[in-house]
């Protein structure tokens, strides 16, 4: 693979900043990425040059606003595999998404329905549903556990349904585990009983090709400033079939036809669901993102995301009391761990102060950590300007603080 990692990370200003007079050393691309100058630059030319509001005017500015914005809609129709841009919804992000369709969707489920959902879950993908069942407490939420490898039990997620099950959703790849999950033949079991799913795919879309045609998903959502976009943007994908159906998730501006005291109607698709001015100066960027990741290639970023995952853990196992949490043989490039009774933050603001930037905690995933019997883990993630000498410097300063802390 002709993959030149020096030349990408030229791309990212901030890569070569300081941290306590150390090079950074960015190991929390799980939380969020960084992001290329050409999205800054476009981010930039958004206020300098189009600033206009969407969808709202006949001059030139606003026109060309709009046009940014509906171009990133056909953008990232293609890119996920979308049937129609009617089936993109732009959102503040995944979070955002989520809550749009357990709202909103949640709403027309059957009395005494039925929520699968997986231990694995981020916050995100859990409270939108325990807020809907709030409002509506004959829904039940039933959870799929986790082996020892940290895999979803399949079994168990099979025989979890019944006549009453109205939903599933779980996450495609595991931000804590990184444990890539088949969901596939998930989806196409939940579908062989009628039920629709929703993926968080949050931590796939950065890492590898999502097709949301393919996976025959009903709803698929994910956040652009984890994918080296803009931050306060996101996507959720819908079957048109659902969005038609679905009552709106806000009220507002651009999301009707017509507003009178007497009765309302609404915008078709998308715009239904896009109550208010978005954040178009974002969205009008995010494309540079997806040509960042097509100019590298998909394919090239997982390869050598999967060489630095291999190559830390092999390095990092070597180390007396390391404990790695989430070892399936399909997995992303996140490594969460702790060493002997060492604690996750005094790891964590020890290894920062060698320029080494993890995170710390329960990573929005406490249902997890109670599984696992863990208050938090250290966690250390990869991304396509990620290179070994970093693992090394990385596995250097764990080696340093590891006897400080014991
Ligand atoms: N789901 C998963 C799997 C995540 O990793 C995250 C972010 N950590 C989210 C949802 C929430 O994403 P956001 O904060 O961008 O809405």
């Amino acid at each position: 693979m002709d993959y030149d990692v020096q030349e990408i990370r030229k791309r990212f200003p901030i890569l070569s900043r300081k941290i306590e007079g150390k090079p950074l050393i960015y190991l929390d691309n799980t939380a969020t990425s960084q992001t290329p100058r050409s999205v800054v630059d476009a981010i930039v030319a958004g206020y300098d040059d189009f600033k206009a509001n969407v969808h709202r005017g006949v001059h030139t500015l606003s026109q060309e606003a709009t046009e940014l914005q509906e171009e990133c809609r056909r953008r990232v129709r293609d890119y996920i595999g979308a049937s129609s841009v009617e089936e993109v919804v732009f959102t503040r992000g995944t979070t955002e998404a989520i809550n749009l369709v357990a709202s909103s969707f949640g709403s027309l489920f059957p009395q005494g329905g039925e929520i699968i959902l997986t231990v694995m879950e981020h916050h995100a993908n859990i409270v939108p549903w325990q807020l809907l069942q709030s409002r509506r407490p004959d829904l039940k939420i039933r959870v799929v556990d986790i082996n020892d490898r940290g895999e979803l039990l399949l079994d168990q997620y099979r025989s979890l349904f019944n006549e009453n099950t109205c939903m599933a959703s779980f996450c495609h790849v595991s931000n804590v585990l990184g444990t890539v999950n088949p969901v596939k033949e998930m989806i196409a079991f939940a579908h062989s009983r009628g039920v629709p799913v929703l993926v968080d795919g949050a931590q796939a879309v950065p890492h590898m090709k999502v097709d949301v045609s393919e996976l025959d998903c009903d709803f698929y959502v994910f956040s652009s400033h984890k994918m080296y976009g803009p931050t306060g943007i996101g996507v959720l994908y819908g079957k048109k079939e659902h969005l038609l159906r679905m009552p709106p998730y806000q009220g507002g501006g651009e999301m009707i036809a017509h507003v009178s005291f007497e009765s309302t109607t609404f915008a078709d698709l998308p715009f239904k669901f896009e109550a208010g001015t978005p954040d178009f100066v974002g969205i009008g960027a995010f494309p540079k993102a997806l040509d960042f990741i097509d100019e590298v290639g998909m394919e090239n970023i997982a390869e050598h995301e999967h060489g630095l995952l291999e190559y830390a853990e092999s390095r990092m196992r070597e180390i007396p009391g390391m404990r790695i949490f989430g070892n399936a043989p399909h997995k992303s490039a996140v490594i969460s761990f702790l060493v002997g009774d060492i604690h996750h933050y005094d790891m964590g603001m020890l290894l920062d102060k060698l320029g080494v930037e993890v995170r710390t905690g329960h990573h929005c995933a406490q249902p997890l950590m109670q599984r696992l019997g863990i208050s938090g883990t250290v966690r250390a993630s990869f991304a396509a300007y990620n290179t070994k000498e970093e693992v090394d410097a990385f596995i250097a300063a764990l080696q340093r603080v590891i006897p400080i802390l014991s």
